[in-house]
């Protein structure tokens, strides 16, 4: 089964073509980063307009890469929540009219599922599966017992982890997205100021708030004291803590969880090697298997998109041209 993916969650237009839920044909990717660099994070409506400017290029060279016509494609599938609505709108109006015209089943998609499927693209999902998600919207903890079904037990209860340590890298003067290169600096620095790890009693729940509110606090006091702050340290303290929190809520889960085979990594946050060490010891501890995406998969793509609609088509067949974009998870 060949399937058509579009994804256009946030500031990323993509479409890939996906073979069996497994094989990726093509994945092509325009990112917007570069647009939004300027303004330190994604406007909503910029974003969705240069979706509407990429979606058919995007859409014509997946074909093209996959060296098929849209007359092989077998379904056509789209993200159609969680997101920015405008720029979810642009992939599900794509998707639907393609539907319309050439008289093919369509699929919706929500994103964080997609994002756990793409583990299932180079390795096999493992059940009863842990899915650690963490991105710049998301931060959530999944369940899997088989394909195609997921049970949220525990999730952020503010900030996700991506924004915040976007947020952190922005006070710490490095460029948009910050993550990838507050992870950088903090391999310079160590765990020296004592930050806080949150939420140590709310079962399988996270929270960032007050760890990004104590890194920003501590800025500016250093600041008004004319202090300097060591921003390698800073990093390498932030993160520390982050991780930390993550990793004694999955050992929380395990404990609790004992038929549990695997961890798997996703979202665009999984591509930090330090978060990768951190739950692979964890994972060694409890002796279970440990997956994550190839970093090309880690970040929003359309490619995953294909892989989680191809289990859901299996399990529940296809949607209609009612599908609707929608903010909401
Ligand atoms: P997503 O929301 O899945 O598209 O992922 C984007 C988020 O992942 C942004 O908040 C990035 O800053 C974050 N991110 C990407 N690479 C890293 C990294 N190496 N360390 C920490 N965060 C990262
Ligand atoms: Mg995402």
């Amino acid at each position: 089964m060949k399937i058509l993916a579009f994804e256009t969650s946030c500031d990323e237009t993509s479409c890939a073509v996906v073979e069996d839920g497994k094989k990726v044909l093509s994945c092509i990717i325009a990112s917007q980063i570069d647009i939004f660099k300027n303004y330190g994070g994604v406007i909503p409506e910029i974003a969705s307009r240069e979706h509407i400017k990429q979606i058919t290029q995007c859409y014509e060279k997946a074909l093209e890469e996959a060296n098929i016509t849209i007359n092989n494609i077998d379904l056509i599938a789209t993200t159609t929540n969680p997101g920015l609505i405008g720029s979810l709108l642009v992939g599900v109006e794509c998707a639907k009219t393609l539907s319309y015209i050439y008289n093919k089943p369509i699929i919706g998609v929500n994103h964080i599922y997609g994002h756990i499927y793409a583990n299932n693209i180079e390795h096999d999902i493992k059940f009863p599966s842990l899915a650690v998600v963490l991105s710049g919207g998301h931060s959530e903890f999944t369940l899997m017992d088989k394909h195609n079904s997921y049970k949220k037990i525990g999730h952020t209860k503010d900030d996700a982890i991506g924004e915040t340590f976007d947020k952190v890298a922005r006070i710490l003067d490095l460029e948009y997205p910050g993550g990838p290169k507050l992870e950088k600096l903090a391999r310079k620095g160590k765990n020296t100021y004592n930050l806080p790890i949150a939420m140590h009693n709310e079962k399988y729940n996270l929270s960032f708030s007050g760890l990004k509110s104590a890194c920003i606090n501590l800025v500016h006091n250093s600041k008004q004291r004319n202090e300097e702050i060591n921003k390698a340290d800073l990093a390498a303290s932030f993160q520390y803590s982050a991780v930390k929190q993550i990793t004694d809520k999955i050992e929380m889960i395990l404990n609790d969880n004992k038929d549990i085979k695997q961890i798997m990594l996703a979202g665009g946050v999984a591509a930090n090697t330090y978060i990768r060490e951190q739950i692979q010891e964890v994972a060694n501890k409890y002796n279970i298997e440990f997956i994550y995406p190839k970093i090309l998969y880690c970040t929003d793509n359309a490619a995953m998109i294909g892989a989680a609609a191809y289990y859901k088509y299996q399990n529940q067949g296809p949607d209609n041209l009612n599908i609707v974009a929608s903010p909401n998870d």
